[in-house]
């Protein structure tokens, strides 16, 4: 059976949809072991569902899918290094945040939740407030007030309540924690389903690239769902005995918010209070990451390292992206600016898989 366990103080707790963090205070994670049946998974439809024996969802008939996932892995070129790009821009909501709201939003059904309360700076509160949508589940989808038009546009789209919160990222996060209080919190950087979800960034990487396992991967960390999805998924390949070694994971955040940037330099175990400048990547604007430590530990565990990108460095990114004909959000040219970075002076034979996370159309107003 599956259970919540605290990594801080090893508490477990039974799965309840209003259990969003341990007693001491901590993130939870989820109890769970995957199968890859490649045989049955081979003859599946191209989704991220091809994988079922390793989501964590009971029925069949609790799944809430738009045939998302499978997205393309292409690769590109950053002077003459080639690298492959999963392109998590073309998913139903316009971000990777689809991967982890269609597994947190069908379990959320499967325990016949009503009603949820979520908090973001746009596109996870898009992603939730679609596959909410989709379940016929009501929900409050807290926000700053300055997030880009398109992403307020799009959740009141969907049918959500938007709740706009004045003041900074880490205000609006309060604001649904009070209201997480009553309400089931779809939270996704608290909740491990969320996560659960992500991880299949990592099964259809190995899977594309013919079952094998790149060497490194460059993702950008805001709250790191999407570098913690990774870090999961290949790690469960391992454990199911699928893959011998985890890849190298490199993080990327804006020299603006860089917790973890600065935490990993200076050896910390954990991440410490940071004050935030403004940023146009909003997406990954997070002060104080959820999972802070366990961030840490995955670079570490796998010699990883976090680099910082400037606003003129994410700027120049997507301009050059656009200019190769991907329109891409600010936040998502952050990973594209760390990815630069990275291959300075690198050899050619390294492979190297990265991400654009969000389309551009959303954040168009920010980008003049
Ligand atoms: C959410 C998001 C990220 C980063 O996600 P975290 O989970 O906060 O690390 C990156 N790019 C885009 C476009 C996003 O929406
Ligand atoms: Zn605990």
């Amino acid at each position: 059976m599956e259970r919540f366990f605290c990594s801080n103080c090893k508490r477990f707790y039974s799965l309840h949809p209003s259990r969003w963090r341990c007693e001491c205070g901590s993130f939870l994670d989820l109890e769970f072991e995957s199968e890859f049946p490649i045989q049955k998974i081979l003859k599946r439809a191209p989704t991220l569902w091809r994988y079922r024996e390793a989501i964590p969802i009971q029925n069949h008939t609790s799944i809430l899918s738009m045939n998302e996932g499978f997205t393309p892995l292409e690769e590109v070129e950053f002077n003459g290094h080639p690298v492959l790009i999963k392109m998590d821009y073309l998913f139903p909501t316009g971000s990777y945040k689809d991967r982890g709201a269609t597994v947190l939003i069908s379990k959320m059904k499967e325990w016949k939740v009503q009603k949820v309360v979520e908090d973001s700076s746009g596109n996870a509160g898009s992603a939730i407030a679609a596959y909410c949508a989709k379940a016929g589940i009501k929900c409050d989808i807290y926000v700053p007030y300055d997030t880009s038009r398109g992403k307020l546009v799009q959740i009141q789209a969907y049918g959500a309540t938007l709740k706009k919160v004045e003041g900074s990222r880490e205000k609006t996060a309060e604001k649904a924690m009070e209201a997480a209080s009553i309400l089931p919190y779809a939270s996704h950087c608290w909740n491990p389903f969320f996560l659960h979800g992500t991880k299949t960034f990592a099964f259809e990487v190995w899977e594309q690239i013919g079952r094998k396992v790149p060497d490194t991967l460059v993702l950008p960390i805001g709250h790191g769902t999407i570098f913690l999805g990774a870090h999961l998924g290949f790690k469960e390949l391992k454990e199911a005995g699928m893959i011998k070694r985890i890849p190298k994971l490199v993080g990327v955040q804006s020299t603006s918010c860089a917790p973890l940037y600065e935490a990993f330099k200076k050896g910390w175990r954990e991440t410490r209070p940071i004050e935030k400048k403004e940023t146009i990547a909003e997406g990954i604007a997070i002060a104080a990451p959820v999972r802070g430590k366990q961030i840490l530990d995955a670079i570490r565990d796998t010699h990883g390292e976090v680099l910082a990108v400037t606003e003129r460095e994410i700027k120049s990114a997507m301009k050059e992206m656009g200019r190769k004909g991907y329109f891409i959000e600010p936040t998502s040219a952050a990973a594209v600016a760390g990815l630069k970075k990275y291959l300075e002076g690198r050899r050619r034979k390294e492979t190297v898989v990265s991400i654009f996370t969000g389309i551009g159309l959303k954040s168009a107003g920010k980008m003049l």
